[in-house]
C-alpha cells in the first residue's frame, strides 16, 4: 500500500550520510572509500569525521569491515582535503576491522 499521508521517516532503512575519509585498507591495502555513516541527518550528506561519532566501510577488495566510533563531541564543517588515518586517530577515533 502506498503512504499517503504518512510522514517521512527520519532513519529509512538504506539512508546514512557519507564521509569524508579514505584509507589503505588494514588488512590487505586496497584503497577503501566510501565511508558512511548514520549519526547525521541520513540525506545523502557528505559530512567531515567529527561530524559523526561512528563511521564504517567495507573493502572492495578483502571485505573487510572497517568502523571508526568514539564517544560524542560537536561537528564542523567540510574541510577541502580529506583526514588522514593518522588524524583521525588522534581525534578519539578506534579502529575496528572484522575480516569477512
Ligand atoms: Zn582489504
Amino acid at each position: 500500500m502506498q503512504g499517503w499521508g504518512s510522514p517521512p521517516e527520519r532513519n529509512k532503512m538504506g539512508m546514512f550520510d557519507y564521509v569524508h575519509f579514505e584509507m589503505d585498507c588494514p588488512k590487505c591495502g586496497a584503497p577503501v572509500k566510501g565511508f558512511q555513516s548514520k549519526d547525521y541527518i541520513c540525506c545523502m550528506e557528505t559530512v567531515e569525521p567529527e561530524a559523526v561519532q561512528n563511521f564504517y566501510a567495507s573493502c572492495r577488495e578483502c571485505k573487510a569491515w572497517i568502523t571508526f566510533s568514539r564517544p560524542r563531541t560537536e561537528g564542523s564543517p567540510l574541510r577541502e582535503k580529506s583526514l588522514t588515518l593518522d588524524e583521525v586517530t588522534a581525534m578519539g577515533f578506534e579502529m575496528d576491522v572484522t575480516p569477512n
